[in-house]
C-alpha cells in the first residue's frame, strides 16, 4: 500500500504503443490497481488463452479412451436416446432448461460439443465470450459443467476501443465513456473518499481502472453497468460540489 503522503515519491511507467515509455505520477486507479486488482482480480480475466487451454484439456481426456457415439465424453456413461442425441445436435435449440427427462446426450453451446450427458450438463446457463463479440443480443446457454465452472471463475475481460461488440452496441460504447468520465473523476480526488469507496464498491471497483474492465453480466446487461456506473458518477460528483 502506497500512502497518499509518500506518492509523490514513485512514479507509474507505461509503455505507449507508438514505443518508447513515458513516466506518470502514481493516481488513485493505479493503487487500485496496484492493490487490489493485480494480485486478485486480474488471474480471473477471461482471455482466449484460457478456453485455449480448457479445450486442450478436454481434447487430451478424451483421446485417453474410445467413445461410443452415444457415450458422454466427460463422464463415459452410455445413453440410450439417439432422437435426443440428434435434436442436441442443433446449436439453435435454446429451449429453457434443458429437458433432464431424456437421457439423450447434450450440446454445450461453449464447447460446441454434443456428447455431454445430463449429469455433465450444468444446471445454470451462461454467456458464450464468443458470441457476446458476434451477436446483438446474447443469450444465456446451456452448457457443460467444465465449461460452466470456467465461465464462473473467469468473469472478467478486457474491453478495449477495437472490440466488435462495440460496433453493434452504441449503449455499451455510450457507457463506456460514461466509465471513462467515471475513471477520471475517480483520478482527481485528492482525500480518503476512494478508501471509503473500495470498501463500499469492493466487487465492482474493475470500472474505475485506467483500462476498461467488464463482466459478461455487464456487457450483456447494460442496464446493471449503467445503474453501477451512475452510481459512482453521483457520488463523485456530490463530492465535487
Ligand atoms: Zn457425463
Ligand atoms: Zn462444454
Amino acid at each position: 500500500m502506497v500512502p497518499i503522503e509518500q506518492r509523490d515519491q514513485y512514479v507509474m511507467q507505461f509503455k505507449p504503443r507508438m514505443g518508447g515509455e513515458q513516466l506518470q505520477p502514481i493516481s488513485n486507479s493505479d493503487i487500485i490497481y496496484l492493490e487490489h486488482f493485480l494480485y486478485r482480480t486480474r488471474d480471473y480475466v477471461y482471455s482466449q488463452q484460457i478456453q485455449e487451454n480448457l479445450f486442450r484439456e478436454k481434447r487430451q481426456k478424451a483421446s485417453l479412451r474410445r467413445f461410443e457415439p452415444n457415450q458422454c465424453r466427460i463422464c463415459g456413461q452410455l445413453c440410450t436416446e439417439s432422437e435426443g442425441f440428434w435434436a442436441s445436435l442443433l446449436p439453435w435449440d435454446t429451449s429453457a432448461a434443458h429437458d433432464v427427462k431424456t437421457d439423450s446426450l447434450k450440446y454445450c453451446h461453449f464447447c460446441m460439443d454434443t456428447q455431454t450427458c445430463n449429469n455433465c450438463m450444468a444446471e445454470e446457463k451462461m454467456y458464450i465470450p464468443r458470441e457476446l463479440q458476434l451477436e446483438k443480443e446474447p443469450q444465456r446457454r446451456r452448457v457443460c459443467r467444465p465449461a460452466y465452472e470456467l465461465l464462473e471463475k473467469y468473469k472478467t475481460v478486457r474491453v478495449d476501443k477495437e472490440n466488435p461488440a462495440l460496433s453493434f452496441k452504441p449503449e455499451l460504447r455510450r457507457l463506456l465513456v460514461l466509465r471513462r468520465i467515471v475513471h477520471k473523476m475517480f483520478d482527481m480526488i485528492k482525500c480518503k473518499l476512494w478508501e471509503e469507496m473500495m470498501a463500499q464498491h469492493g466487487e465492482t471497483m474493475f470500472l474505475i481502472l485506467r483500462d476498461c474492465y467488464l463482466t459478461f453480466d455487464f456487457i450483456c446487461e447494460t442496464e446493471s453497468l449503467e445503474e453501477e456506473l451512475n452510481k459512482y458518477f453521483k457520488k463523485l460528483q456530490s463530492h465535487f460540489k
